[in-house]
């Protein structure tokens, strides 16, 4: 094979492709490639495919961001996605097109969105729909969905792609789209990995705004907060020409933490609300503007709608676009100063029907977590519409028009995250019990059969689409669906 030099099997590269960041799965690849063009990505999975006794599986590595072992491959390759970045010629971040056709960036899989980001923002355009964190690569929130608070509005990552390269599971290159090869585009967007390698994605971009008005408003009342949610994210610009551009929510259960956006005078307050009602709910608003005479104006119709929220518990934050979208970073850098950042991390993400949420918040917020003080848990909440996603795509999804994330992202202790891992196990029965059909985002499963009750219709065009385009059932082996 032309991959000499390449090709990696001491001792760091082994280690470093055996870990992520749930640091919890620790599995070892035989060796590791740290491609420098796409062709290498070509030839590995092409020798592999037509290899009649010795295949390999394969495994692209973003960002190793995952938290289950989703990107490492026992005894197989692991594919360093980050080195194209490092060693690749020239910039695999481009901007094309104009005002009138739209504009779009063409970046490399392995490009972290925070890149993206920073090369688009050059031009005054940006990507549409986020992750709440950025360090994390375009191939490796494509092949999940990529979700924030702007996803109400304009859908999840998957849904703001115009074309991709793949390196499919026989080592062909192929370029496809909803107009060409259509049926492997929306196989590997949400498609976890199964379907192929992405080296390059067209991304929707847009002109952006300079600043962000940032809110958070306190609740005491579930009914209250799911309600002004849903009014938020139901705005439209007929009705109301100040649409947010961001709505998500959290928890405070734990009058020690996540309190660092509310001002040191009034978090004695919000301490005591937490510990008279033992759930504080928030709501993060955001919106995007340049004009700081017409944003005051503007927001007042924004919230038109919402009455449900503690009257004088209501903080705002006006900042740079890029901080806004980059905040998760700050808190990265804080908890890598603690040692806090590299430790296990037992997540539990799920999508939950509009139906169950008033059934989840008393058995899993209030009873399951509250009840056995899984307090300090940093919990997300809050709604999305179905008619932003793509149903042709392999994402999926619960099959109501408005869904709930809710994202569990616990850190642990090295010798204590089975005590988390317990607890999510616990909320998973509660929700087979109580019949809340949610379903996995980020998900891991034990078992094909569960892997199949997953994906539910979709899993026979899943199936499908596996043995056309990696038949060799290579890819993605950490997933653990086919291998
Ligand atoms: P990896 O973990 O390296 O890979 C993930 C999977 O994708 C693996 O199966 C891998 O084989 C495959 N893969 C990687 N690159 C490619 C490629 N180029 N082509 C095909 N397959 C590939 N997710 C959200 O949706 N919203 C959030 O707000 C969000 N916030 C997060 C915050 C933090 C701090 C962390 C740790 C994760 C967060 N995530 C979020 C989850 C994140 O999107 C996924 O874990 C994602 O997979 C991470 O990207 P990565 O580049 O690290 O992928």
């Amino acid at each position: 094979m032309e991959l000499s030099g390449r090709i990696h099997s001491d001792p760091d590269a082994i280690k470093a492709a055996s870990t992520d960041y749930g640091h919890i799965i620790s599995v070892n690849p035989a060796v590791v490639l740290s491609p420098s063009s796409v062709d290498d990505i070509k030839t590995l999975i092409s020798f592999s495919f037509k290899s009649n006794s010795t295949p390999y599986t394969v495994a692209a590595k973003g960002n190793a961001h995952s938290t289950w072992g989703q990107a490492m491959a026992a005894s197989g390759v692991v594919v360093d996605m980050l080195s194209l970045k490092k060693n690749g010629n020239g910039s695999r971040i481009i901007v094309s097109g104009n005002k009138g056709s739209g504009f779009y960036a063409d970046v490399g899989g392995e490009q972290l969105w925070i890149d993206v980001l920073n090369e688009t923002l050059k031009q005054g355009l940006s990507p549409v729909s986020w992750t709440d964190y950025l360090y994390l690569t375009v191939g490796g929130t494509l092949s999940n969905a990529g979700i924030s608070g702007q996803t109400h509005r304009r859908g999840p990552q998957i849904a703001n792609v115009k074309e991709l390269d793949v390196v499919t599971g026989k080592g062909d290159l192929v370029t496809c789209s909803p107009r060409q090869n259509s049926e492997l585009f929306f196989a590997v967007l949400g498609g976890l990995g199964q379907f192929g390698i992405i080296t390059r994605a067209r991304i929707v971009l847009e002109p952006t705004k300079k600043r962000v008005w940032w809110l958070r408003i306190l609740y005491n009342d579930f009914a209250a907060f799911s309600k002004d949610q849903e009014s938020l994210i139901a705005m439209t610009g007929a009705s109301c020409q100040n649409v947010p551009d961001y709505v998500e929510g959290q928890l405070l259960m734990d009058p020690n933490t996540n309190l660092d956006f509310f001002p040191p005078s009034d978090r004695p307050k919000i301490i005591s609300l937490i510990k008279q009602y033992g759930i504080i709910y928030f709501i993060e608003v955001a919106k995007y503007y340049d004009d700081s005479s017409t944003v005051d104006k503007e927001l007042k119709c924004l919230f038109k709608n919402l009455n449900g929220f503690i009257p004088g518990f209501m903080y705002e934050a006006d900042v740079t676009y890029l901080d806004f979208l980059n905040r998760v970073h700050r808190d990265e850098l804080v908890l890598r100063e603690k040692g806090l950042w590299e430790i296990p991390h037992p997540w539990l993400n799920l999508f939950v029907p509009k139906s169950g949420i008033f059934e989840f918040n008393n058995g899993v917020f209030k009873d399951i977590l509250l009840k056995n003080n899984f307090t300090s848990s940093l919990v997300l909440f809050y709604p999305m519409f179905r008619n932003k996603w793509d149903d042709r795509m392999s994402a999926v999804i619960p099959d109501e028009d408005v869904f709930y994330p809710a994202g569990f992202l616990d850190s642990s202790g090295f010798d204590n995250w089975q005590v988390f891992d317990n607890k999510n196990k616990e909320i998973l029965q509660f929700c087979a019990r109580t019949g809340i059909k949610i379903k996995q985002y980020l998900g891991h499963y034990g078992s094909k059969e569960e892997w199949i009750d997953h994906f539910g219709s979709k899993w026979n065009t899943f199936k499908q689409r596996k043995a056309q385009f990696d038949p060799k059932m290579l890819l993605s082996p950490g997933q653990k669906i086919f291998n």
